[in-house]
């Protein structure tokens, strides 16, 4: 599906055609322009040459068959991937990517060693959420929540975001996914904090935090060079004195690294506020670390509660589908990153 060419075709029809298509597309995710019975016959036999639906991607499902990863497919042979995470609430994320690649270049990230390829267009962001909403569609069944934890730094493509979140978010030509139900996991590019904050004050905050000390940090996160821990807490103390929201800090356990129980009492030390919550994150091993075994993760978590910080703890969905996003992609060699 080429959202830019469908555009270009729509350009020449009145304005309300415009919508008609957008609402067909993504409220009532026809799969098929025959499906679009608003529009003139004319318009959906062009649109049905032009601009075809349909979205080139190979799926993948996971043992337990909660998660189901999607390679898709971009016009320019990039792929990119995207999970489908059915949680026992009925819940069903969709995890985006936001670009092909990321250039902040995390140790522990196979996005990151991939380097960067290029941003994603809104579309190709919305593409992601469509290809699970119209196969969800078939067992009645409707994407509930959208997360920006797949390949990318979503704050370093703010406008594509931007726009990207306004089509799922929007409940008449979009998908209709409120904003609370909407969350950006950022590795804290403070601008890009202040923005998200600024225009949708709703939507969920996600910080990957990943240590307590700058020293380690920067040694994990290449990018705490410019964006330090003090930076952060500062732009996230401003976030939520401006919108009283929550903010989850992620915290991904790596093994003799960052999960002794001085750096559970330091994070603790650090998260002093009570609408900082603690997600710690099981590590989906990318061959520079090892996982912190689950007792481990256990005591560092009591830490934390003891200190009063809201800790959940969470697996990657599917790492038997190697789920950590980027992966696929890159295994299968369809990225050429050199
Ligand atoms: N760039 C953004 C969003 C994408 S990464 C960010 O870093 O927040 C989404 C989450 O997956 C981040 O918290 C990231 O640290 C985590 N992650 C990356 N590689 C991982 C791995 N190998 N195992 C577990 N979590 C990982
Ligand atoms: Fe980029 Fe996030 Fe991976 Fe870091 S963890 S390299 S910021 S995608």
């Amino acid at each position: 599906m080429n959202f830019e060419k469908l555009e270009e075709i729509m350009k020449t029809e009145p304005a309300f055609r415009w919508k008609q298509t957008k609402k067909a597309i993504f409220r009532d995710l026809i799969a098929d322009w025959n499906e679009a019975t608003v529009l003139p016959k004319n318009i959906r036999e062009k649109l049905q040459r032009e601009a075809p639906l349909g979205i080139d991607a190979e799926i993948l499902s996971s043992k337990d068959k909660k998660s189901v990863k999607a390679c898709i497919k971009l016009q320019d042979g990039l792929s990119i991937e995207t999970v489908l995470m059915k949680h026992t609430d009925k819940r069903n994320t969709v995890c985006v990517s936001s670009q092909v690649g990321c250039p902040l270049g995390c140790l522990f990230c196979v996005t990151g060693e991939m380097g960067f390829k290029r941003n994603l267009t809104a579309s190709e962001i919305a593409r992601q959420v469509l290809f699970f909403a119209r196969n969800l569609k078939k067992q009645n069944k409707k994407v509930t929540n959208v997360v920006f934890m797949g390949m990318g730094e979503p704050l370093l493509n703010w406008e594509n975001v931007k726009k990207a979140i306004n089509i799922i978010n929007d409940d008449r030509e979009g998908f209709g996914i409120g904003a609370r139900k909407i969350s950006v996991s950022t590795a804290g590019i403070t601008e890009g904090i202040e923005k998200l904050s600024s225009e949708f004050p709703q939507i969920n905050l996600a910080i990957s935090l990943h240590a307590s000390r700058d020293k380690l940090r920067g040694e994990l996160m290449p990018v705490n060079k410019k964006y330090p821990l003090s930076k952060i807490l500062k732009t996230v103390d401003e976030y939520v004195k401006k919108t009283n929201r929550k903010v989850m800090f992620e915290y991904v356990m790596l093994k003799d690294v960052n999960d002794s129980e001085s750096h559970a009492r330091e994070l603790a030390k650090m998260l002093k506020y009570p609408l900082y919550m603690v997600n710690l994150i099981a590590y989906n091993p990318n061959g520079r670390f090892n996982p912190t075994p689950p007792e481990k993760i256990k005591k560092f978590k009591a830490i934390l509660e003891k200190a009063g910080i809201f800790t959940t703890q969470r697996y990657r969905f599917g790492t038997d589908i190697e789920a950590a996003c980027g992966q696929l992609a890159y295994r299968r060699g369809e990225n050429d990153f050199s």
